[in-house]
């Protein structure tokens, strides 16, 4: 056994192995300590090996689901080894010593997962893989729970941002693969050839070329191929159900990198928690297949104002009539997941009850589809959608006769397949029952022809059928010519059989084991059924999906009093009574009104500078409209009186690294490559957001960097900007920079506290209300008195000195010292060689460069 151990060990590599003993999934050695760890059950140990004991422990197979998600969880990869013979067969096979087979059926990783318990109902599951070739990067990405499939090519500078995108659960890369993709996998480099990848493409989906998907590169093959081999060695030769490809074209969606999707908290918090975040916050779809779409959604929002528009045309068509918003979204959400029930019935793990889920989904959709396409004036999209949702009508209908309403999860004990769907199951079923019928009459028989009324007929798994009577009767059946046979007498009870009763019970035990087998023949038909139309159940499912993010949109337009986006060619954000949804909510539950604010950006006025106190609402106001501008380009309503804007490609969103330290990295560092890439890559119709940067350092680095940060966003990136500082002497940038202006949001001083207005005024603050600020949070008066004098003092040596920005006013233009904008990101080695004066080293010195110049490369 030991043997044999090992050999599926060495197979499952990295993974922990769960080698099946009966009833049990066992692990042994290491396996076992970690696993007992994070599941916080028994470790024991049995036999030895090398002369230690092994250490082991054990899950129950019937409730494995729960330790395996569990272990997913903490991070662990499992390799399922099953028995793949019985224990007769091996007998037969290898005498009685013989070891039953057993073979790794399965590889349990966080991207491969099927099963509803394992699942987030109302998050995708991605598994992605990255290729290369030819010098270029691709992605291919698949949920293999719904089949959502898609691929595209990315720059090395967007793959982060694209891989945040996706959210992905696992990521999977070529062995020797020099990209850095922290946390992926690594798997056999030759499962990442274009050329295999394109075969198989077309044999899976049955097609001579694949120009009807897009056309795909040989990097994205190379990615498909990568993906669809892992997803074959996981599944050990059994591929999930994945739709056709989707090639996703470069520059489709808003490029939005991985910082700021975390700055921004779109599908969750920066502390990881949906609650808090945008999606939580505008989620109101009823069905796991919408909350999922919507997540999607946010996650990229379109560069296409044609897409955006039917989007946004399907939304006010179901904002602008509530009755109609209400009937779908009560009839959406009476549905069953339709994509994830598909996904197991494709993988082999499909049960009666998701067979029933089918029925009911396609079945509601049919009837949805002729209460929606009973309107006139239709938005393009719902036309688009409404064919999906039906033909399906033979498969419904085959469900409807041959299920029962509500189908057992379990097939094995059958009684899934309706009455009346098949005359000889129903035959095969009315003989068990008769059987049983007989059975019972021939209890009261021998109770009557004994005289024992005690006498019961029992079944249990070992004797089947048999006679009971208590101790004290047994001696009067054991007698020559009863027709009893003994079979056993246990402390209270004498158990028998006789020859009637196994005629009976044959016929019982015979007629429900055919049953068993016609009901299963059927399953397995049905499921044959299923998958022949399995695309077009997926189109159905992504149609009912859309259709709820719609509806949801609609329902939190009207429920917050938004207003429809409007796209324009000019280069503007214009936002008038612009809230942020998230805080808004929070501020209600506390009683509290949330302040509107505007924004108008244009190009002779693109760059806002927004100064004022601490807590005087400048990230919320920052945050909002890059809010804005995600939800309005996702297809959404946003929450204002009114958007006008023109399409944004990139969306930058940088804090100031103190408000980082909670994250506990080298924050300043952190702080500074982030804007560099902002620098290097926003365009002029990007729109950027920056809050507080400059702030990880000291003071005048700070001021200094702030400083260069907006010229150099004023100059060289000119795209739309709000920058939020409590440097109140960049207000001077206002003088030399066109379209740059200022703006504060407002306080005042009311009796000696600080009132902070949430109001965003045009000007500079007045004034830092630091102190005032301090006080708000319950600084001792002690501490606070002392605080002013030493302002006092800063103050009145500013004015003798000229301040902190004293000599700034003869400093050259940005515009005359501007380098090109390659020169924004120097080359570290390039910088070094040229620092260096090669006949002024020393021998040393020498060496040491070599040193610095390996460290830097
Ligand atoms: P700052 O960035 O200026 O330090 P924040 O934007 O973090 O300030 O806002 C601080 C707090 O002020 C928020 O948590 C919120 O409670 C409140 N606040 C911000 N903006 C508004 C607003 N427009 N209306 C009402 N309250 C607001």
């Amino acid at each position: 056994m030991m043997a044999q151990y090992f050999a599926l060990k060495a197979q499952a590599e990295d993974c922990l192995l769960f080698y099946r003993m009966g009833d049990f999934f066992e692990l042994f050695f290491d396996d076992a300590k970690a696993a007992a760890a994070t599941l916080d059950i028994a470790l024991t140990s049995r036999g030895d090996h090398g002369g230690a004991p092994i250490p082991m422990c054990g899950v129950p197979v019937h409730s494995a689901e729960a330790y395996l998600a569990r272990l997913i969880r903490a991070g662990h990869r499992v390799a399922i080894a099953e028995q793949t013979e019985t224990p007769a067969e091996a007998k037969a096979r290898g005498g009685s010593k013989a070891l039953v087979a057993r073979g790794i059926v399965r590889y349990v990783t966080p991207g491969t997962l099927t099963e509803d318990t394992l699942l987030d109902a109302r998050a995708d599951n991605m598994l992605v893989a990255v290729g290369e070739a030819g010098g270029e990067i691709a992605l291919a990405a698949a949920d293999i729970s719904t089949g959502r499939f898609e691929a595209m090519s990315v720059d090395g500078t967007a793959l982060g941002a694209e891989l945040a995108r996706l959210g992905a659960s696992e990521i999977v890369v070529a062995e020797g693969c020099a990209l850095d993709v922290p946390g992926a996998h690594v798997f056999d480099k030759s499962a990442f050839s274009s050329a295999r990848a394109e075969t198989r493409l077309k044999s899976l989906f049955g097609v001579a070329t694949l120009d009807g998907f897009g056309s795909f590169c040989r990097a994205e093959l190379a990615a498909i191929g990568g993906l669809l081999s892992y997803l074959d060695h996981a599944g050990q030769g059994r591929l999930p159900h994945l739709a056709p490809p989707v090639h996703i074209a470069p520059g489709s969606h808003m490029a939005i990198d991985a910082a700021t999707r975390e700055s921004l908290e779109i599908v969750c918090t920066m502390s990881g928690s949906r609650a808090g975040s945008l999606l939580h916050s505008i989620d109101r779809t009823v069905t796991g297949a919408g909350a999922r779409l919507l997540a999607a959604d946010l996650a990229a929002p379109l560069l296409d104002e044609g897409e955006i528009g039917a989007r946004l045309d399907l939304v006010q068509w179901l904002h602008d009539d509530s009755g109609r918003r209400e009937a779908l979204r009560a009839a959406l959400r009476a549905l069953p997941d339709i994509g994830r029930a598909l996904g197991r019935v494709a993988v082999g793990r499909g049960s009666p009850r998701d067979l029933g889920q089918l029925r009911d989904g396609l079945s509601g959709a049919r009837t949805l589809r002729e209460r929606l396409g009973r309107t006139e004036a239709q938005p393009s999209l719902l036309n688009s959608l409404l064919p999906a949702l039906d033909g399906h009508g033979a498969l419904v209908d085959e469900l409807t006769c041959a299920l029962v309403p509500t189908p057992p999860t379990e097939a094995s004990s059958g009684g899934y397949i309706a009455e009346g769907f098949d005359a000889a199951l129903d035959e095969l079923r009315r003989l068990a029952s008769d059987g049983r019928r007989a059975i019972a009459q021939l209890e009261a028989r021998y109770r009557d022809e004994t005289g024992i009324s005690a006498l019961k007929i029992r079944h249990n798994a070992v004797l089947g059928y048999h006679v009971e009577v208590p101790g004290k009767h047994g001696d009067a059946l054991m007698r020559e010519g009863s027709g009893f046979t003994h079979r056993q007498t246990l402390a209270g009870v004498v158990r028998f059989n006789s020859v009637d009763l196994h005629e009976e019970a044959t016929r019982v035990s015979q007629a429900g084991a055919h049953a068993l087998a016609a009901e299963a023949a059927h399953l397995e038909s049905l499921i044959e059924m299923v998958l022949t139309r399995k695309e077009a159940i997926t189109r159905a499912a992504q149609a009912l999906a859309r259709l709820d993010v719609a509806g949801a949109l609609a329902e939190r337009a009207a429920e917050g009093g938004w207003a429809r986006p409007a796209f324009v060619a000019e280069q503007r954000l214009d936002i008038v009574g612009g809230r942020h949804p998230v805080v808004e909510e929070a501020l209600r539950r506390e009683g509290q009104a949330f302040v509107a604010n505007d924004c108008a950006l244009k190009p002779t006025d693109r760059l806002w500078l927004v100064t004022g106190p601490n807590m005087g609402g400048k990230s919320t106001f920052l945050r909002q409209n890059a809010l804005i501008v995600l939800m309005a380009q996702a297809g959404s309503y946003v929450p204002a009186q009114s958007a006008t804007l023109s399409l944004v490609d990139r969306l930058f969103s940088r804090v100031g690294a103190s408000d980082n330290l909670a994250r506990g990295r080298s924050t300043f560092m952190v702080e500074m490559v982030e804007t560099a890439a902002i620098l290097s890559q926003a365009t002029e119709r990007s729109f950027v957001i920056l809050d507080e940067v400059g702030r990880g350092t000291s003071t005048y680095d700070g001021l200094a960097l702030a400083w260069a940060v907006v010229e150099a966003v004023h100059e060289a990136n000119r795209c739309r900007c709000l920058f939020a500082t409590h440097y109140h002497e960049l207000t001077r940038l206002a003088e030399t920079l066109p379209a740059l202006s200022l703006h504060n949001v407002r306080a005042r001083e009311w009796k000696g506290d600080l009132v902070l207005l949430h109001e965003v005024a045009d000007g500079p603050a007045d004034r830092s209300y630091g102190i005032a600020v301090a006080r708000l949070a319950g600084l001792p008066p002690a501490v606070l008195a002392r605080a002013k004098a030493v302002l006092a003092k800063l103050e009145a040596g500013r004015a003798k000195t000229g301040g902190i920005a004293a000599g700034l006013d003869d400093l050259p233009l940005f515009a005359a010292t501007m380098p090109d904008k390659e020169d924004l990101n120097p080359d570290p080695l390039q910088e070094l060689i040229n620092a260096t004066d090669a006949d002024a080293l020393t021998p040393r010195e020498a060496l040491e460069l070599i040193y610095k110049l390996k460290a830097v490369a």
